[in-house]
């Protein structure tokens, strides 16, 4: 039998998870984001391996990243349907996507070893999902889970995810994929836009696993659908795909 996972991937702000949670919520699936952990980890390595002040980067080992996930623990635990990441025993849900996680996350899931770890966590927390999961990130399709029977590849203009991100922070701007925009402060957004680029330029570019659609997933170009639009196209598919 095969695995039942629909994978979705793309890059930063494309909308993978929110769709991706809502499609499993129609699914009656499990939703697993992988993000989730490789924030988790760097989230740990910050408040435990130090972090030097401004300008300066504390580098850590591959080593000593993984002992300190297994240690603590970094674990994702399945509470209502979704998987959710804790350290030490600690819901980090929202530590998670503090700006300072933002801003070293690329570079710890670069390591080799780290993507091996979190690649084992998801693994283990899919067999134990008989209904099926729905995971996204940036190699699901690609790496993590190549026999998916789905795999979406999202997509959007680097200003629609910009906006769409500023709108998710409430600064206002046209969200839900009108693709025209709403009142945002242009410099504002600009600014979103080239940090998104910049994560996307580091998980592109990486020797292991870098973003990209697998060949044979499907891609969607959601920059003028809505969410619920996304969501339809995505449930359509997995109906076609994986009956029953
Ligand atoms: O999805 P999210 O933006 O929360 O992911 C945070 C970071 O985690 C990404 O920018 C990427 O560096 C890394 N990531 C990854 N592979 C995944 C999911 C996330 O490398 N499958």
């Amino acid at each position: 039998m095969s695995i039942r996972v629909i994978a979705i991937d793309g890059p930063a702000a494309s909308g993978k998870s929110s769709t991706a949670a809502l499609v499993a919520r129609r699914l009656e699936w499990a939703h697993l984001d992988s993000g989730a952990l490789y924030r988790a980890i760097t989230l740990a390595a910050l408040d435990n391996l130090g972090e030097t002040g401004k300008g300066k980067r504390e580098t850590w080992s591959a080593q000593q990243i993984v002992a300190l996930a297994e240690d603590l623990p970094v674990r994702l635990v399945f509470v209502d349907d979704v998987f959710r990441p804790e350290v030490a025993g600690v819901d980090v849900a929202q530590a998670i996507r503090s700006e300072r996680v933002t801003q070293r996350v690329s570079e710890i899931a670069a390591i080799p070893e780290v993507r091996h770890w979190v690649n084992v966590q998801q693994r283990e927390a899919v067999q134990g999902h008989g209904r099926g999961v729905v995971v996204d990130g940036r190699d699901i399709g690609t790496v993590v889970f190549p026999d998916a029977p789905l795999k979406v590849f999202l997509t959007a203009s680097p200003e629609e995810r910009a906006r769409r991100r500023l709108a998710e922070r409430g600064r206002g701007g046209g969200s839900g994929g009108s693709g025209g925009g709403g009142a945002n402060d242009a410099p504002e957004l600009r600014r979103e836009a080239e940090v998104l680029a910049a994560r996307d330029r580091a998980d592109s570019t990486r020797a292991v696993a870098p973003l990209k659609a697998a060949a044979d997933a499907v891609v969607l170009d959601t920059t003028r659908l809505s969410l619920e639009q996304q969501v339809q196209a995505v449930v359509a598919l997995a109906r076609e795909r994986l009956p029953g």
